[in-house]
């Protein structure tokens, strides 16, 4: 700038905008993983493979066999603020889906080699689009649509993530940290639906191939072996509106960390202190300090009940009763294992 002049005020290019939003949310493969899985699962699919190279930082591909994106729409698809999903201001406080903010494709898209592929079921074919992820310099920058062979479904490839912001790529980790994140994301998705089949490859070896199935604890053995399942305590409870279920461990099988700790709400991952204090306040003498117990819960209220627009990641959430949460959860559990003689040998759950 030359001294004296007042800088104008001009509109940032599109490009840029959504480079500065994909800084927000996507901060490393895992991320990425995260916003493609959850696409899948708002288009209805029943089965989403998950293929990633060098830990996510090479390639990542996500194909489902969901409802698909119409031809027309696969543009808007990559476009910022642009959702399928919301339609007014007042959906906000009532969201069902996973996504709503319409960013994450825009976002990944401008910091990667990115190819979407999609086929509805009323065509023949399917689409394909591309984007390279270069600041184009007008708008969003894409050709148009191709046709190609697929089938219904989606798949959407990512590759040579932050290839064009070379500060973010530096930041990166190791390929087995980075696969340790993704693997992570991919394991809070499957253990929260279940009914989805889910299959995970890394460098071109299967590390899960999860058939769908009804049962948590069919699918919590797939990860963590029967030995863990055995000794997993089902709990349930009913407060007015909200349901809370699922299933923590005996005390024996306390970690040194939280890592062991899942909380679901409405079928997505959250991280809640508070909840986090009830649960320890429930193994309050049942466990040394500084181990924590594994938990897997469950909770189940009207959207209205909590705001889920609090952070981009969306994995912190604001209830509106944050205080009747923490007594339902602490005295469902202490009423529980009053039942149980913790000390002995517990019965695997039905
Ligand atoms: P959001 O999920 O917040 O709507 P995204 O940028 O993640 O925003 O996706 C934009 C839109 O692209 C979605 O609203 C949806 O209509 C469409 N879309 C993305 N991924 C898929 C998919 N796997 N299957 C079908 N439609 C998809
Ligand atoms: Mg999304």
């Amino acid at each position: 700038l030359t001294a004296g002049t007042t800088p104008r005020i001009r509109r940032l290019e599109a490009d840029v905008v959504n480079k500065i939003a994909a800084g927000e949310v996507i901060e490393r493969p895992a991320s990425v993983v995260k916003e493609l899985l959850e696409n899948s699962l708002d288009a209805l699919a029943t089965r989403v493979e998950l293929e990633v190279a060098r830990g996510g930082t090479d390639l990542i591909r996500v194909t489902d066999d969901g409802e698909g994106i119409e031809p027309d729409d696969l543009p808007l698809a990559i476009a910022s603020h642009a959702t399928s999903k919301l339609q007014e201001a007042d959906d906000l406080f009532r969201v069902r889906t996973m996504g709503f903010r319409g960013e994450a494709l825009a976002s990944i898209a401008s910091v990667s080699r990115f190819r979407l592929r999609s086929r509805t079921a009323d065509h023949e074919v399917g689409s394909e689009l591309k984007v390279d992820g270069h600041g184009h310099g007008h708008g969003d920058g894409l050709g148009d649509p191709q046709p190609v062979g697929c089938p219904v479904g989606t798949q959407v490839e990512v590759a040579n993530l932050f290839h064009n912001t070379p500060v973010r790529r530096k930041f990166l980790k190791t390929v087995s940290t980075e696969f340790g994140h993704v693997a992570e994301q991919f394991t809070r998705l499957a253990l929260a639906h279940p009914r989805l089949a889910a299959v995970l490859k890394h460098d071109g070896r299967t590390v899960f191939d999860l058939p769908a199935t009804d049962s948590l604890i069919d699918r919590l053995e797939l990860f963590y072996g029967s030995a863990t399942t055995e000794r997993l305590i089902p709990v349930e409870s009913e407060v007015g509106e909200v349901k809370l279920w699922g299933f923590v461990g005996h005390p024996e099988l306390s970690k040194g960390s939280r890592k062991g700790q899942y909380l679901f709400l409405n079928g997505r991952y959250i991280q809640d202190r508070s909840l986090q204090h009830a649960l320890g306040e429930a193994y309050r003498g049942l466990v040394m300090v500084g181990r924590h117990p594994i938990a897997y819960l469950f909770l189940e209220m009207p959207p209205e009940m909590v705001d889920v627009n609090v952070h981009p990641t969306k994995n912190e959430v604001r209830f509106e009763d944050s205080s009747s949460l923490y007594r339902q959860l602490l005295s469902t559990l202490r009423t529980r294992f009053l039942s149980l003689d913790l000390s002995g040998t517990m019965r695997a759950p039905a």
